[in-house]
Formats: structure tokens, C-alpha cells, sequence
């Protein structure tokens, strides 16, 4: 039997092996980080996921409390029971919503035949609805009950709200109010000049 070593003796060699203890105090070393470091990212974390001052220092605290050798489990509680979302992905989300919301404002009703038309058309193609005028000053859509262009101040002719038989001469008319104007900035030829 002699020739078999005893293994407490082997064991004993193998620790007090001076590479074996270097690798073992590096590993020390690691876990230690690794602990301190999860508690440092579960405190970054729970800032990201919460504007409450406090709790980023209880996610800390629970790594913390569970030592280098049990806080893994503390991160899987963690993970488990920290907030879904993180504030960037609860303002994204609030910030679709709204765009979302904007688009279906946008899709407007005729208030006649309570058909979808778009904000900028001048009638209702389905009824023949006025729904904006052009303003005679400044060109841009103007809704038909305003007395005054609400853009430049240019009193308006006397409305023509909602007259079902608008039909086909009131985008022309429009136009025409347009085309018979002078681009800005040029005077009317003949108008001014000398
Ligand atoms: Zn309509
Ligand atoms: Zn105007």
C-alpha cells in the first residue's frame, strides 16, 4: 500500500500549492467584485426604472445583504420583481400613444355627411360641404365661419358656411381668388406702376 499516496496528503499538497492559493484568492477576488458590481448595476437599474430617490439604494442593499456567496439569488429576486418597464420605455411609449392619438385627430369628419375628410381640403367631395376658404391675403386655409383671417388679420367676405350647392366652383373660386392676386412682395401690374 505504499505505493498509493494518501489522498489527505494530496489534498493538503494541493492547497498549500503556491498557483492553486493565487488562483483561489483571484476567484475570492472576482466573486467580491462581481458582488459589489451587480449591487452597483441593480442600483443604476431601479434609477432607470423609477424616480423614487429611495429604492435604488434598497436593490443595492438587497444584493448586498444576500454576501458574495448567496447574491445571485438576490439578483433573480431582483430581475423578478423590479419594475417592467424603465422610464425611457414608459416616455416612448406615452410618446406613441400621443402621436398615435394626433393621427386619428387628424383624420377629420365632414360635419355634414360625417364622412372622413383631411384637414387642408376646401369641400367635402362626398357632399359638396364647404369646409375651409382660402384666405384672400395670405392664401392659407381658413375655416368659413371666420370673420377674419386668424393668420394675418384680413377681414373676410361674408361667409359662405356650409352652402350644399358649393359643388365644383368652390375650389375654383378659390383659386381664382389666388391666381388674380400678385405674388407677394409685386404689385399688381398696372396697379402702381408709373
Ligand atoms: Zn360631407
Ligand atoms: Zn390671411
Amino acid at each position: 500500500m505504499d505505493g498509493l499516496p494518501d489522498p489527505g496528503q494530496i489534498w493538503n499538497d494541493f492547497i498549500t500549492n503556491p498557483v492553486v492559493q493565487l488562483a483561489g484568492t483571484l476567484i475570492v477576488i472576482y466573486v467580491v467584485l462581481l458582488w459589489l458590481g451587480v449591487a452597483y448595476w441593480a442600483f443604476r437599474d431601479m434609477q432607470a426604472r423609477t424616480e423614487n430617490p429611495i429604492l435604488p439604494y434598497f436593490a443595492a442593499a438587497l444584493i448586498v445583504f444576500f454576501t458574495p456567496l448567496l447574491f445571485v439569488f438576490a439578483w433573480f429576486l431582483y430581475v423578478v420583481i423590479r419594475p417592467r418597464e424603465s422610464l425611457a420605455e414608459v416616455y416612448e411609449r406615452s410618446l406613441a400613444e400621443e402621436s398615435l392619438l394626433a393621427e386619428v385627430e387628424k383624420n377629420q369628419l365632414c360635419p355634414t355627411c360625417r364622412d372622413r375628410v383631411a384637414a387642408d381640403w376646401l369641400v367635402c367631395p362626398n357632399c359638396r360641404t364647404r369646409l375651409h376658404r382660402v384666405c384672400s391675403s395670405c392664401h392659407r386655409l381658413i375655416e368659413p365661419r371666420w370673420a377674419i383671417c386668424a393668420f394675418c388679420g384680413t377681414e373676410q367676405p361674408a361667409a359662405t358656411t356650409n352652402r350644399p350647392s358649393v359643388s365644383a366652383a368652390a375650389p375654383s373660386e378659390a383659386t381664382a381668388e389666388r391666381t388674380e392676386r400678385a405674388p407677394e412682395g409685386k404689385p399688381l401690374r398696372g396697379a402702381t406702376n408709373p
